[in-house]
């Protein structure tokens, strides 16, 4: 569990940091499309408004430069000339007279060719309008001359670059903060709860599944993520009742139906393993095989009912004589049982095998047709030996099997013993 807790801090990093990138990614997209758009429209507005002061300027001049012209007057023409060429967008001011003489003329240094410039402003620049004159009232406007005109395109395109710088600006920052508001949104409402959900997943004992740390998504209850925790939970709940289902099978696999006890096949695997054991450890390892008396005789005399109950009691009581934590004591069949004592040796089995005699006189279980005493009683074989290795339980089993063989002809109620040299 402990290795998946620093995988958990992986994964916040990763889902938020790919979150806000997408969305980082996105927002200067959408920014960059909205901020061209921006800037477009407003050189396209800035254009219109240009050409349409420059020809209000030259409306407004031209009387007073037609004047000029009509008069051939070089101040008055320098005079307005100058007015003109004092604006800050004007790069080249020129008054001519009808013959193409110049009048007067302004030049501002001509700045290095720009594309930026040419592609923005190139169509709007220079500009030639004839100046006309107005003798008299019944005379009709004469054309005296022209006035040229040429805009700064240096001066243009920076105030367009400078309105341009703002459009970005402004558009950096909007994506910025959009960005940042998704990305809490994001982190609140999505990282953080499914953080908890693998957190709770994390910290899920295998063993009881359906005892996870329920995570509670506030806010999440009818949408996906309250989906994710019931349908986790609805799963976990499943599993348990699948290990409950699977313990309870093994269970039955191990134990014996009527008398709770071991049964004979958990008998075999658990004398296999200790067997095992005591060859590796040359340790001694005793079987005490247990035969009630005369069972058959007292299921005819008082009911195969409580000869059932019967062999419960026996089994109680004989299951109480061992050690549960080194010993067993399992159902051989019938009315038989078989205890394995890993570890003992034949006086520390005889003692246990007495222990056990005495246990089942003590539930004093009456026995009218008994054939060694009037109360129930039990016979057994006992035998211990230290196995080698890759010799098998058998000999130790055929021996405890003879032993009670014996007990039962040497009339019952008896222990007999196989003392191994
Ligand atoms: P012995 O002293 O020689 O052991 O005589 P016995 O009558 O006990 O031996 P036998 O093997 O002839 O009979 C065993 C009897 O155990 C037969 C059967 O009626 C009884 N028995 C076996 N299994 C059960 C069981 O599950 N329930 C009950 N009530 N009786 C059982
Ligand atoms: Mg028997
Ligand atoms: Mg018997």
């Amino acid at each position: 569990m402990s290795s998946r807790l620093p995988r958990g801090a992986l994964i916040k990093g990763r889902l938020t940091l790919k979150q806000a990138l997408l969305t980082l990614l996105i927002a200067t997209l959408i920014s960059l499309v909205a901020g061209s758009l921006e800037l477009l429209s407003h050189a396209k507005s800035m254009r219109a408004s240009i050409e349409q002061r420059t020809q209000q300027q030259l409306a407004i001049i031209n009387g007073a430069a037609a004047e000029a012209a009509f008069q051939l007057n070089p101040q008055l023409a320098e005079q307005i000339a100058l007015g003109l060429f004092n604006d800050d967008d004007i790069a080249f001011v020129a008054i001519q007279d009808d013959f193409g003489r110049t009048l007067a003329t302004f030049e501002s240094p001509t700045p290095p060719p720009s594309w930026l410039a040419e592609a923005l402003f190139g169509d709007i620049l220079d500009y030639r309008t004839p100046l006309r004159y107005h003798l008299d009232d019944t005379l009709p406007t004469s054309r005296v001359g022209d006035i040229q005109l040429t805009l700064d395109q240096r001066y243009l395109t920076a105030q367009f670059l400078a309105r341009g710088y703002s459009v970005v600006g402004v558009s950096i920052v909007e994506a910025f903060l959009l960005s940042s508001l998704f990305i809490a949104f994001f982190h609140v409402y999505i990282t953080r709860p499914l953080l908890k959900v693998h957190a709770a997943i994390s910290q899920t004992d295998p063993a009881h599944p359906a005892r996870w740390p329920k995570p509670t998504l506030r806010g999440h209850r009818d949408d996906e993520l309250g989906h994710l925790v019931e349908s986790v939970d609805h799963l976990l709940h499943e599993f348990q009742r699948g290990l409950e289902q699977r313990d309870h099978l093994h269970r039955l696999s191990r134990h014996d139906g009527l008398t709770g006890i071991a049964n004979r096949r958990y008998f075999d695997t658990f004398l296999a393993h200790q067997w095992e054991q005591a060859a590796a450890t040359h340790a001694p390892i005793a079987v005490i095989f247990i035969d009630i008396d005369s069972f058959k005789a007292f299921n005819d005399h008082y009911g195969h009912t409580l000869g059932d109950d019967t062999l419960k009691r026996v089994a109680k009581a004989l299951d109480r004589c061992i050690d549960s934590q080194s010993d067993l004591l399992a159902r051989y069949g019938g009315e038989e049982f078989v205890c394995v004592l890993p570890g003992k040796d034949i006086h520390g089995a005889l003692s246990r095998a007495n222990h056990m005699r005495q246990a089942v006189m003590a539930l004093a279980i009456p026995h009218a047709r008994g054939a060694a005493d009037s109360v129930l009683t039990i016979s057994m074989g006992v035998a211990s030996v230290r196995p080698t290795p890759g010799e098998s339980p058998d000999r130790l089993l055929n021996e405890a099997d003879a032993r009670l063989y014996e007990a039962k002809n040497r009339g019952r109620n008896r222990i007999e013993a196989f003392i191994s040299v």
